[in-house]
């Protein structure tokens, strides 16, 4: 459980991601932002941009790595849309255990979504990466 208040703590998968320290499929970096697969996804196609720095959510992130984050979000958002063909793409950030939050670094989620094909919620088993990977290749390619 974390609330808005919770101070941000180092040992947040994506923190451990951004340090090197826990693997992910990555589909694009620049000097503030990081973009990669999410490993248990909602629906296929299912992309993650972090800012690189300590924030637990979107009320305690810098305005320029916010500016960073969602540049790279729109840079996905567009890459994710040729790569899957769908016509509609969510984009959507979950600020405390309340409103869903459950890794606090905080994230954008980029969810390519088609008619009639509902999200996959509380999804718990993570992908292996070579499950990932076709997909992201197409992601990166289509950057
Ligand atoms: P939240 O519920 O906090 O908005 O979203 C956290 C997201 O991080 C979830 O969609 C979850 O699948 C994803 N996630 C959790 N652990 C890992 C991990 O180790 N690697 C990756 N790539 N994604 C993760």
């Amino acid at each position: 459980m974390s609330d808005l208040t919770a101070p941000y703590d180092r040992n947040n998968i994506f923190a451990k991601i951004l340090r090197g320290e826990a693997p992910c499929v990555k589909l694009y970096e620049d000097e503030k932002s990081l973009a990669f697969m999410d490993i248990m996804p909602q629906v296929d196609g299912h992309a993650l941009v972090i800012p690189k720095c300590e924030a637990t959510n979107l009320l305690d992130l810098p305005p320029d790595y916010a500016a960073a984050a969602i540049a790279t979000a729109q840079k996905l958002a567009a890459a994710v849309q040729k790569a899957t063909a769908a016509p509609g793409i969510l984009l959507a950030q979950l600020n405390g255990s309340a409103a869903g939050q459950t890794v606090f670094h905080v994230h954008f989620h980029i969810l390519p979504r088609h008619q009639g094909l509902e999200l996959k919620f509380r999804v718990r088993e993570p992908e292996p990466a070579e499950n990932l990977e076709p997909l992201a290749q197409k992601i990166r390619a289509a950057l």
